[in-house]
């Protein structure tokens, strides 16, 4: 018999994926966790039935999230990291030589565990530790309302706006990002679908320009995501996205990211830009 997982991604569609083997289903104190082998994603996180990430196109959300604001930024040094679980964003933002002290606070340290032992390859940073990188297992919402201002950088890699992640999408929470951004900082977070989640972006590209005097959405082309395509959102405190000199950056090694997309992702097609106005 085919076995197949869904996500319900709004409640007149889903995603469904064959599976190959369950590997592992358990509650734990926030959420539900499922680690499943697919045949089109193969190995893939679940959270309350939602798709977190694959190892078929992992790299495509982690370079994203991670390379894009920390070339935004001229030289990042203290980097936190809320959420971001599974490890793929510290396991890019590690591999820039500039930096010298990424905080991670996942409010699930079972997802951490489950994250080692089924998806190795985007824990390398969990699994081996780092010098630069520390983990903290709570609640990044309670973090972020006592952080003061010493980061260069902030990356929300936060699940849905449902359950545990719901704080990390309010105006408070924004602001006390602000708060805790150097004067030169800046952050940016997971915002989800431009077809699917309108209503959701529109409310909270506004909170965050009614608090950093530079707000942009960039996109990046994920199939595990509703739609295929995902937004991230900038809120920076001094330098603009849109004016990083690429020539200037550095080589790396990746499979999505690049010089040419870092300023070109922020490129948005019309109904995107309308949803802003
Ligand atoms: N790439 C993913 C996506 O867009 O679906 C996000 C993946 S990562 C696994 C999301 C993590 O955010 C989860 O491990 C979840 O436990 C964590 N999280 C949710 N709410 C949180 C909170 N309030 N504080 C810290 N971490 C939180």
């Amino acid at each position: 018999m085919e076995l197949w997982y869904s996500e319900f991604q709004t409640k007149d569609l889903s995603l469904s994926a064959r599976v190959k083997e369950t590997l592992y289903v358990g509650k734990s104190d926030f959420q539900e966790i499922a680690v499943l082998d697919t045949f089109e994603f193969g190995r893939m996180l679940a959270l309350d039935g939602v798709f977190q990430t694959s190892i078929f196109d992992e790299f495509i959300y982690h370079e994203m999230i991670a390379h894009v604001p920390m070339f935004v930024h001229p030289n990042p040094r203290n980097v936190l990291i809320i959420g971001g679980g599974d490890g793929g964003t510290a396991r890019e933002v590690v591999r820039h030589p500039g930096v010298e002290r990424v905080e991670m606070v996942e409010i699930d340290g079972a997802v951490v565990d489950v994250c080692k032992k089924f998806l190795p390859e985007i824990s390398t940073v969990l699994i081996n530790g780092h010098d630069k990188f520390h983990l903290k297992i709570g609640d990044g919402i309670d973090h972020m309302a006592q952080a003061e201002d010493n980061y260069d950088v902030i990356i929300v890699d936060c699940s849905d706006p449902i359950g545990p992640g719901e704080g990390l999408f309010t105006s408070k929470f924004y602001a006390d990002c602000y708060r805790a951004l150097k004067a030169d900082g800046l952050f940016v977070q997971q915002t989800e679908s431009p077809f699917y989640h309108q209503s959701l972006l529109k409310r909270l590209r506004k909170d965050i320009e009614n608090i950093f005097p530079i707000t942009r959405t960039y996109l990046a082309q994920i199939p595990l995501y509703p739609g295929g395509t995902h937004c991230f959102t900038v809120g920076s405190k001094k330098y603009d996205p849109l004016a990083v000199d690429t020539a200037t950056l550095p080589d790396l090694k990746t499979r999505y990211w690049n010089k040419e997309l870092q300023k070109s992702a922020f490129a948005l097609p019309t109904f995107v830009q309308e949803l802003f106005k």
